[in-house]
């Protein structure tokens, strides 16, 4: 038998938690995470990405994330490393299908600039 949640009362609580929720993940994102268009495969409800992990926003508890964030100048650094490779991927993925002129000129700038910090980054780390 599987036990998804501990035994609380619902009633009281349950707009609370949701408000909460919401914090949660605004927070979350705010520190980095990104939010994924695949719905969570269990309740369907919105995904997120933080630190090379997923989690569904809605049925995981998220807070202990939060509370186990301890903001180092490495696990920033590592973090901000981390999200400059996603976005570069994504916009190389965005560069392959775009047909506009303009419109790529514009991704090619966002793309110079994750570089660019990017390698800043990748020096500071070499300390
Ligand atoms: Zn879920």
């Amino acid at each position: 038998m599987k036990r998804l949640y501990r035994s609380r009362p619902v009633f009281d609580t349950l707009s609370r938690t949701s408000k909460d929720k919401m914090k949660v993940s605004v927070e979350l994102v705010r520190r980095g995470a990104t939010m994924l268009a695949e719905p969570c495969q269990q309740c369907g409800g919105i995904q997120v990405r933080y630190r090379g992990k997923t989690y569904c926003t809605n049925h995981e508890d998220l807070s202990p994330l939060l509370a186990a964030a301890t903001v180092s100048y490495e696990s920033v650094v590592a973090n901000m490393r981390e999200q400059l490779l996603t976005k570069l991927s994504e916009s190389i993925a965005l560069l392959e299908k775009e047909k506009d002129p303009a419109k790529q000129d514009q991704i090619v700038s966002v793309m110079a600039k994750y570089f660019d910090l990017l390698q800043k980054a990748a020096a500071k780390t070499k300390g």
